[in-house]
């Protein structure tokens, strides 16, 4: 793995845990971790909107070196959108990564790449850093289509993007037979498609953007799997979902360098 490219560590606890499970989860986090576990690694944890100042304050209050994340925006800047929130909202609580396009927003709610892809310009707009989730379906990985669904999600969702800004920009493999099911990639699947995925960016923003694009690994990423899946070449970090929601697990996930062999 390239110096330049610091894992990531992304926690999603997705429509999980009120403010007050939050604020507990993000202090057991905190004790679980010593400051020089963060030397090699950045962490970020996502929780839901309603959560965000809490986690926010307990941050701040206690210095703990953990970036605040958002799990969705929209990419209007304000208005006549019920139920949505814009990103100025979020950098207004300090949010520092906001995940886009995740396959439940595609699946569930229909998100298209060129919704992704407005989602991802408002975040870069409003100062933060997207998270731009891609994978394929278990049909279409059987039917031999992995590849070509993955081309078209990176080359949807990061439309009209700038090579230095997508070298900048954080991309989550997460094939989407693996999520929340303990089905994961086996390392050297994940790795494949990771490389795949920067091999993309590199036809169509240049080597300097695929060098520094850092590309997490999610799909059932557990403290037992962690340490092989993060060292493969060309993963750089991991978005996790379940297991972010005890935190003794996150952070042995975190720490996954001390259990690599
Ligand atoms: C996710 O939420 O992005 C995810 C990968 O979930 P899980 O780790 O539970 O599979």
């Amino acid at each position: 793995m390239s110096e330049a490219r610091r894992p990531l560590i992304s926690g999603n606890w997705k429509m999980n845990h009120n403010h007050f499970e939050a604020i507990q989860t993000i202090q057991k986090l905190a004790y679980a971790l010593n400051a020089e576990d963060y030397d090699h690694v950045d962490v970020s944890v996502h929780p839901p909107y309603t959560d965000l100042r809490s986690v926010q304050t307990v941050i701040q209050a206690d210095d703990i070196p953990v970036a605040l994340g958002a799990q969705n925006c929209h990419w209007e800047a304000s208005g006549a959108f019920t139920g949505e929130v814009s990103t100025s909202m979020l950098a207004k609580l300090d949010v520092t990564y906001v995940i886009v396009g995740h396959s439940e927003r595609r699946e569930l709610f229909g998100e298209t790449d060129s919704e992704v892809n407005r989602k991802a310009n408002a975040v870069l707009a409003a100062g933060m850093t997207p998270i731009v989730c891609m994978g394929e379906t278990l049909e279409e990985r059987q039917a031999g289509a992995a590849e070509s669904k993955v081309a078209g999600q990176v080359q949807g969702s990061l439309a009209g993007i700038a090579p230095e800004v997508v070298a900048e920009l954080v991309l989550a493999y997460e094939p989407i037979w693996a999520i929340g099911t303990g089905e994961t990639a086996t390392p050297a699947d994940a790795q494949q498609m990771c490389g795949h995925i920067r091999s993309l960016v590199a036809d169509g923003w240049g080597a300097a953007a695929a060098d520094g694009v850092r590309i997490q690994y999610g799909g059932s990423v557990k403290p037992g799997n962690a340490p092989e899946l993060m060292g493969q070449p060309d993963i750089d970090g991991a978005l996790v979902g379940g297991a972010a929601l005890v935190a003794d697990d996150f952070a042995r996930i975190v720490n996954f360098r001390l259990y690599q062999a």
